[in-house]
């Protein structure tokens, strides 16, 4: 847990010798505490009050990366346990169980259907990322072969998953290359798995089944030299899930419980596939680091992936698009120009019924702190004198042939005093985005 200014004063020789750059220990443990100076920068700290100082800087939960490179997945390193606090930092993995006891036919389509669970919205792109490999069958060479095809044939991060070493490891054989998360050590294999762990240099899930066995389990694998730990708690109803979920991070951030200050890990069990979404957006809210799955439809995965879109944001700073003219379609000198806000969600509204009319136009958008129309003109953020300063800044009048602009219908109480401002006709337009098609097919009848 950070500790305050005041605690990081005690640490401090506290002579005040200024050598540090700051007049007192106090103003220098003040900037530590906010993270905005070094301890190098004091050279009088004792090697105890570093170690107790670098140990408190330490996050509450650890960061785990999955595989290597750009397309690793890195989850933990959470600081809180409310996302209006500050914000979340690590979106939950999103992924899909595929066993061995599939064709190798069959693990390709499926491959073929998860990548195609690649969407985009308000401009960014969602999608899953990771698959769970089972060795259902037992059969080393059918398990190797699985995770092999699973190899060559995409770029997801993948986690081995057996009860026994051994299998893990013909496993790792094909695989080492991606780094994968492996699955699981329990109190009866946990120096095997700790051994392959240490071997391959791959993150490894702790699984007991309560909270209580969890802990001894964790201390007994980092006593074997393995720092790289995933949580998990075993098979379980979703209650009780969310129930443990809730308490490991809570004993992360709340009392610095090092036993539990890594990421988790649950597997969805419902067999029916709007329970499954259900059940996997609970884990999603609360407090799961990666989510495996069984059902892989679009529909199932969409709302999940909008969801953690929405809820890894962070709260203060709402998506916002860049503040410019866009053109949807072949434009002209006589297209159309509408005006609006740079949130995101606002835009790309916009921009799909400006496409869906099939009438060209310019959209330019003003900087309203990334705020939606209404709640921008509320706040003093979208008004006349802003439109026009707009409409001027990025030169609309050298792309088009006429003086025309058209607001949105919920701030027409602007429109005169923007024609008084800009010098260009204002024209009202509909109130809810649903109505631009129609309003711009009708526009020069
Ligand atoms: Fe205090 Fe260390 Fe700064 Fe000297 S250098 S004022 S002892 S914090």
């Amino acid at each position: 847990m950070a500790l305050s200014g005041l605690e990081i004063y005690k640490i401090l020789p506290r002579t005040n010798c200024k050598e540090c750059g700051f007049p007192t220990c106090l103003a220098f443990a003040m900037q530590l505490a906010a993270k905005k100076v070094s301890l190098n920068k004091c050279p009088y700290v004792t090697a105890e009050g570093r170690s107790a100082l670098e140990s408190a800087a330490e996050p509450p939960i650890k960061l785990i990366s999955i595989g290597r490179g750009d397309e690793r997945v890195e989850v933990g390193n959470e600081t809180v346990l409310f996302r209006h606090e500050e914000k979340f930092y690590h979106p939950t993995a999103i992924g899909f169980l595929l066993e061995d006891t599939a064709s190798t036919e069959e693990i390709k389509r499926a491959l073929g259907e998860i990548k195609k669970l690649d969407f985009e919205r308000v401009g960014q792109r969602i999608k899953t990322d990771i698959v769970a490999l089972s060795c259902k069958t037992k059969d080393a060479s059918k398990f190797q072969a699985l995770v092999k095809t699973v190899v060559e044939n995409t770029n997801l991060q993948i986690t081995l998953v057996a009860d026994e070493a051994a299998l893990i490891e013909r496993g790792l054989e094909v695989s080492r290359e991606r780094r994968p998360l492996l699955y699981a050590a329990t109190g009866k294999n946990f120096k095997e798995m700790a051994r392959l762990s240490k071997n391959y240099e791959t993150p490894l899930v702790a699984s007991a089944p309560t909270l209580e066995e969890l802990e001894t389990l964790v201390k007994k694998i980092k006593a074997e030299g393995v720092e790289n730990i995933v949580l998990e708690t075993g098979d379980k109803d979703a209650a009780d899930k969310i129930w443990d979920l809730t308490q490991i991070r809570r004993l992360a951030l709340k009392k610095a419980f090092k036993p539990f200050g890594y990421p988790t890990i649950v597997f969805t069990k419902s067999e029916n596939p709007y329970q499954e979404t259900s059940e996997a957006m609970t884990y999603l809210t609360k407090y799961a680091s990666i989510v495996i799955m069984k059902g892989k439809m679009p529909g199932q995965i969409l709302p999940i992936l909008t969801a953690r879109q929405n809820i890894f944001t962070d709260p203060q700073k709402p998506l916002q698009v860049e503040s410019k003219i866009y053109e949807v379609g072949k434009v002209t000198d006589r297209s159309p120009v509408l005006i609006t806000t740079n949130f995101s969600l606002t835009y790309y509204t916009i921009e799909a019924e400006v496409e869906s009319s099939m009438v060209p136009s310019h959209i330019l958008v003003c900087d309203s702190e990334g705020m939606s129309v209404l709640t921008a003109w509320a706040a003093d953020k979208f008004t006349a004198e802003s439109i026009a300063k707009t409409i001027e800044k990025f030169g609309i009048k050298d792309r088009v042939s006429h003086k025309n602009v058209i607001i949105p219908g919920y701030v027409s109480v602007l429109s005169g005093k923007l024609e008084e401002e800009s010098g260009w006709n204002v024209t009202v337009g509909p109130k809810e985005a649903a109505g631009i098609p129609v309003f711009l097919k009708n526009l020069n009848k």
